[in-house]
């Protein structure tokens, strides 16, 4: 599945070549192949796991990009045991942080973790292993390395390197911002020898720059691999009765798998679990508003239970390893490509046939142009989101493969049509929208004119249909001259070609 191109791969440093040869007292690079068996039971690396092992190994730093499920967690686990000292793991996902460090504890790896959770005890205990050099890995959150008691104990014991994953938190701009990830650019600093390896799967070419830069990984090589998850179908369908397209979906080709339904607000998500629930799917709610305790449990019964459905905001997932989670359906336009992109990627990590299903209508865009405009933050935040949301746009409205527009945007060029998307499948028939484009434009233009009043997409559309509604009668619309020259076409595919201009940029 990662098969990296040549110019994806290992693009040369910026600055001085990595080290050749390892450090004098660094072990030989051949001790991974065999920690890799002994310890993790697998027969070979996988992609370049093996080049970004021997690298770290040998001292040098390294950026990792890799799909959701490619094996980000091994390039840094086999160097944390490999190497001398401990490695030093800063993660957000504080909640998945027991349950790592069990699955390590279960082969065998020394780990811990220190974060929020602990009571002083549990803390003092892991500090101890951790001075002691009885762990192989450390776990931090990010908000920990802030403090300074915690860089006290740091530089009292032996650090084999720095592994930050979800590097991608460090980018402002991005869909997944922690400021607390802004302050590891000091680990460079105090710890200039350690090496320090950065992975995310968020990988547009925008955001691998920013955190090169501002975790002043200069020197890492960069370790791209190709995002395509080939056995993911990617689908997008206009929105008409989201739940009832949604159970539809899951009652005809997904009866009693896992999967994820993404919802926009916590309400939605209430309602959408209850919706499934009284049709007898078994579903459970996640989001914010919850109480930690349940959060927790629903999450514990989704990872451990089959066929569980779990209907969630975006604030569940990150970090979430169920191989088998069937689909992932979206019932709100997500915000961008690359949150879109991160959230489907938690389908099908076996790599069995899976689907990414997402409902999106003119309401989403309309919505969410409407948070954008009233979001805290400068031109430049507002203008940032504007063009995240015009991307997804774009990629919801296309008529190409999805799966070649995806990559395409994440930076991989000459993507053949997949055959497994569902433009692939059923190309949409296009046809040329000249004459309806102007109608419509025309008509807004006209209605623009009247520059006390906002009409919406529906309002437009029942001129072009010449309805009589309460609304066109009482501002007198019938006497303008679009009234009723678009009934060629009907509602849903003047919705069509609202969808199309709102798209296009052609509408605001
Ligand atoms: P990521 O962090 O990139 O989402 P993980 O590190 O969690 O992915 O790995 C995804 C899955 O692939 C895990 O179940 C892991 O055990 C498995 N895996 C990783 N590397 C290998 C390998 N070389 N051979 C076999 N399985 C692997
Ligand atoms: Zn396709």
């Amino acid at each position: 599945m990662v098969s990296p191109t040549d110019e994806r791969t290992t693009s040369p440093p910026t600055g001085s070549p990595p080290t050749g040869s390892p450090p004098t007292g660094s072990p030989p690079a051949g001790d991974a192949l065999q920690v890799l068996r002994r310890v993790f039971g697998y027969d070979a690396f996988r992609g370049f796991q093996q080049e970004v092992v021997e690298h770290v190994v040998a001292g040098g730093d390294a950026l990792v990009l890799m799909p959701t499920g490619g094996g980000k967690s091994l390039c840094y686990q086999i160097p944390a045991l490999v190497r001398d000292g401990v490695a030093i793991v800063v993660s957000p996902l504080i909640a998945l942080m027991q349950d790592q460090v069990d699955a390590l504890t279960a082969v065998g790896v020394r780990a811990g973790f220190l974060n929020s959770t602990q009571d002083p005890a549990q803390r003092r205990r892991v500090e101890a292993a951790y001075l002691a050099g009885e762990l192989d890995l450390l776990y931090l959150a990010p908000e920990g390395l802030a403090v300074r008691s915690t860089l006290g104990l740091l530089e009292r014991g032996r650090i084999a390197l720095f592994a930050i994953d979800e590097a991608h938190c460090v980018s402002q701009w991005g869909h997944d911002f922690r400021p607390d990830y802004l302050n590891l650019s000091m680990l460079h600093e105090r710890w200039p020898d350690v090496p320090r390896i950065a992975l995310t799967a968020t990988a547009t070419r925008a955001t691998r720059t920013e955190i090169a830069t501002r975790l002043r990984l200069t020197e890492a090589r960069h370790y791209v691999a190709s995002f395509d998850r080939p056995n993911i179908q990617y689908r997008i369908v206009p929105k008409r009765e989201p739940r009832r397209q949604l159970l539809s979906l899951l009652r005809d080709e997904h009866p009693g798998d896992a999967g994820i339904v993404y919802c926009l607000s916590r309400a939605s998500v209430e309602k959408t679990a209850e919706f499934l629930v009284a049709n007898g799917i078994s579903a459970l709610p996640y989001h914010a508003g919850l109480d930690a305790s349940t959060r927790a449990a629903n999450q514990q019964r989704f990872l451990r239970e089959d066929g569980l459905v779990m209907v969630a905001t975006i604030a569940f997932g990150m970090g979430i390893d169920k191989p088998d989670v069937r689909f992932v359906a979206h019932l709100d336009l997500p915000k961008s490509v690359e949150g879109y992109y991160q959230e489907t990627g938690r389908a099908g990590r076996d790599g069995l046939p899976s689907t990414a299903w997402l409902a999106y209508g003119l309401q989403d865009v309309v919505q969410q142009r409407k948070m954008i405009e009233t979001s805290e933050g400068d031109l430049a935040h507002r203008r940032n989101l504007a063009a995240h949301l015009d991307a997804m746009l774009a990629l919801c409205e296309t008529v190409r493969c999805r799966r070649a527009q995806l990559l395409e945007y994440f930076g991989e060029t000459g993507v053949a049509d997949c055959g497994n998307c569902d433009t692939c499948l059923e190309p949409p028939e296009s046809w040329d929208g000249t004459v309806a484009a102007q109608k419509l434009l025309s008509t807004v233009y006209r209605l623009d004119r009247e520059r006390n009043q906002r009409f919406g997409a529906g309002h437009s559309i029942d001129i072009l249909l010449g309805k009589h509604t309460d609304k066109i009668d009482q501002h007198g619309h019938d006497a303008l001259s679009t009234f009723g020259i678009g009934t060629e076409l009907r509602e849903a595919e003047w919705r069509g070609v609202v969808r199309q201009l709102l798209a296009e940029g052609l509408l605001a």
